[in-house]
């Protein structure tokens, strides 16, 4: 081998050491590089395409795209989970589309009472309200209550009182009002049942869950609860462990379906019971849950959830659940129908 042949080997040997510790590095730093993820859902039930036009489609899929983007910017710049549902939370609570804050649904009374929570996985802090009238964004009281009273869950007057002592923002009987709404609460005043969001049978209650940059996890639920409902009926959303749920050992969780079904199966508890006591993944806990328990004793209705990887889970056994997600793995997506 002539010298400058020799040196050209050495130097061929050289560059492919270097590239090999690039590689190498590039795939520790992938491995450290943290994940985000959000999962929200505007509420489950008879979503049939049938009754659904396009313009409609285009809005509800519009006022997802709309809450996903609120929550994922939150946590692309670092921010808290907990900043994250909370911030899609009340993009849906704006938006009359869905039956939560702004849409709320019509109670027997003709009033609306609206119920929400949220959680975070880390202390397992939680702040809840039920049955609360005028509240702009139900899901911020929630937060308030969880950050600036010694309590968990506050209900009617009395959450009322302690929102305007922490001067949240209330609305006037006009902002919920809508003729749509009202006709839902008129078709079935006179008879004993109540019902879901809409005469389809629809549940619009809305919910996100998150993990942040840190790898802390959070839930949050909102809802104007069931047309026609009375005598202070409260569904699953605010209850802890119900309709919502988070722990950085397992999973975050938000629910919408008929409630009273979701309270017995204490629904979002046990898919994260499923993943610490069993060792399940949140898929194979979230299907058990949702798709063998609930379909068992006839709950309707659907979850989204998120686990301490980034994978999100939207599962639901109604014909359609309105459901977005983002995670930076690069999976993304708005749906509707099953
Ligand atoms: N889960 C809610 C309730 O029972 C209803 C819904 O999800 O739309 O109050």
């Amino acid at each position: 081998m002539t010298v400058s042949s020799r040196l050209f080997s050495l130097f061929y040997q050289e560059i492919t050491n270097y590239s090999c510790l690039l590689v190498y590095f590039a795939s520790i730093n992938r491995e450290k590089m943290k994940q985000i993820a959000i999962a929200i859902h505007g509420g489950a039930g008879t979503i049939l395409r049938s009754s659904m036009t396009e313009s409609k489609e285009l809005a509800y899929r519009e006022a997802l795209q709309n809450a996903i983007s609120a929550g994922y910017s939150v946590l692309e710049k670092g921010g808290s989970s907990l900043d994250a549902v909370q911030a899609s939370v009340m993009s849906l609570e704006d938006c009359p589309l869905f039956n939560a804050g702004k849409g709320s649904v019509f109670t027997h009374d003709g009033t609306h009472e609206m119920d929400a929570s949220i959680m975070e996985g880390k202390a397992l802090m939680a702040g809840a309200v039920a049955g609360v009238q005028g509240v702009r964004n139900p899901v911020e009281l929630a937060r308030m209550i969880m950050e600036k009273s010694e309590h968990v869950l506050l209900t009617g007057k009395g959450a009322e009182d302690f929102a305007r002592h922490m001067n949240m923002p209330f609305e006037n009987a006009d902002y919920f009002f809508s003729q749509f709404r009202y006709d839902q609460l008129k078709e079935i005043r006179d008879s004993d049942t109540v019902q879901l969001d809409h005469t389809d049978k629809k549940f619009g209650t809305v919910g996100a869950v998150a993990l942040d940059l840190h790898g802390n996890l959070a839930a949050a639920t909102s809802t104007g609860g069931m047309t026609n409902k009375r005598y202070n009926r409260v569904g699953d959303s605010p209850i802890i462990g119900a309709g919502t749920y988070a722990n950085n050992n397992t999973c975050a969780v938000s629910c919408t379906g008929h409630g009273e079904f979701f309270i017995r199966s204490v629904v979002a508890y046990d898919v994260s019971c499923l993943m610490e006591y069993k060792g399940l993944s949140l898929r194979e806990a979230c299907d058990i849950v949702v798709q063998k328990k609930l379909v068992k004793i006839g709950g309707e209705g659907g979850l989204i959830a998120v686990d301490t990887h980034g994978n999100c889970v939207l599962s639901f056994n109604s014909e359609g659940m309105y459901r977005g997600w983002k995670n930076s793995g690069g999976e993304d997506g708005v749906e509707i129908y099953k």
